[in-house]
């Protein structure tokens, strides 16, 4: 299956230094939204879909909006992406989320004939949206109610040591969903066997690839950034433990990318 790497939503927060490890303190640091469009059997399959149309329409809230100065573009939503490459919306059959935080979940209107598949404890909790959770979700990004394919990660077999869902519903064998939680409460890695190999998309469960060197690079900011937006720190930590191991272990056998890190972006599209 072929990998598309797509940037759908460009972030820019305060302090490049304490966000990106270089630069100065007082310029914008640059955060990607970095999805997947994989080109399926059946159709395609989008992982993540950053920020979308109605974001452009309706704005996000303030406080997303002062804390990382996002860059909204038509051209640069998913299904702008996606027709650029000569297909159309309804091409999408298929979006898995890694979870349903707003700078994830943007484009989702923008295919609203596709399954979503997610983890159950993340739709749950989306949908309670109670606690800090009602920060987090913004509801009219899925009120447009999209066929949810819900799991909860009982059966599965292990992945390169990690624990890993497969057989999601309708998806070819080589899409895993990998439950990585503590980011948020139904927060997963999503791993797919494309034409050059494996590769795991991490979602949030790090930030930086810096975050998996020994011993941990991650700049100041990021680590912040991180736990302030983390809703369990003992189970985010083990997931990202889970991660450090495997990129330990696994090597060059599965290539490890996050949602956030351009630097990920970057070598993923050779620019
Ligand atoms: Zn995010």
């Amino acid at each position: 299956m072929r990998i598309h790497h797509l940037n759908c939503g460009t972030l820019c927060p305060l302090a490049r230094r304490l966000i990106n490890g270089d630069g100065g303190l007082f310029e914008r640091g640059h955060m990607v939204c970095h999805c997947l469009l994989i080109e399926g059997p059946q159709g395609l399959i989008l992982v993540d879909t950053g920020l979308g149309m109605q974001d452009i329409t309706h704005g996000l809230p303030r406080l997303f909006e002062a804390l990382t100065a996002p860059q909204l573009t038509p051209a640069g939503t998913a299904l702008a992406q996606v027709q650029a490459l000569g297909f159309s919306a309804d091409d999408v059959r298929d979006i898995i989320v890694t979870h349903l935080d707003l700078d994830h979940a943007g484009g989702l209107a923008d295919f609203p004939k596709a399954r979503v598949h997610l983890h159950g404890r993340e739709l749950r909790a989306a949908q309670a949206g109670q606690g800090m959770d009602a920060h987090r979700y913004l509801k009219r990004q899925w009120a447009h109610g999209p066929a949810w394919q819900a799991y909860d990660a009982t059966d599965g077999e292990p992945w390169f040591g990690l624990h890993a869902v497969r057989a999601l519903t309708g998806l070819p064998p080589e899409i895993l969903l990998v439950p990585l939680p503590g980011h948020s409460k139904g927060h997963t890695g999503v791993a797919v066997h494309g034409d050059d190999g494996w590769v795991l998309h991490g979602g949030d469960a790090w930030f930086s690839h810096l975050d998996l060197v020994t011993p941990r690079r991650t700049p100041v900011g990021l680590k912040l950034f991180q736990w302030l937006a983390g809703d369990h720190t003992r189970q985010r930590r083990a997931s990202l433990a889970q991660v450090q191991a495997l990129a330990a272990r696994a090597g060059d056998d599965v290539q490890l990318i996050c949602a956030h890190d351009p630097a990920d972006l970057a070598r993923c599209t050779g620019h």
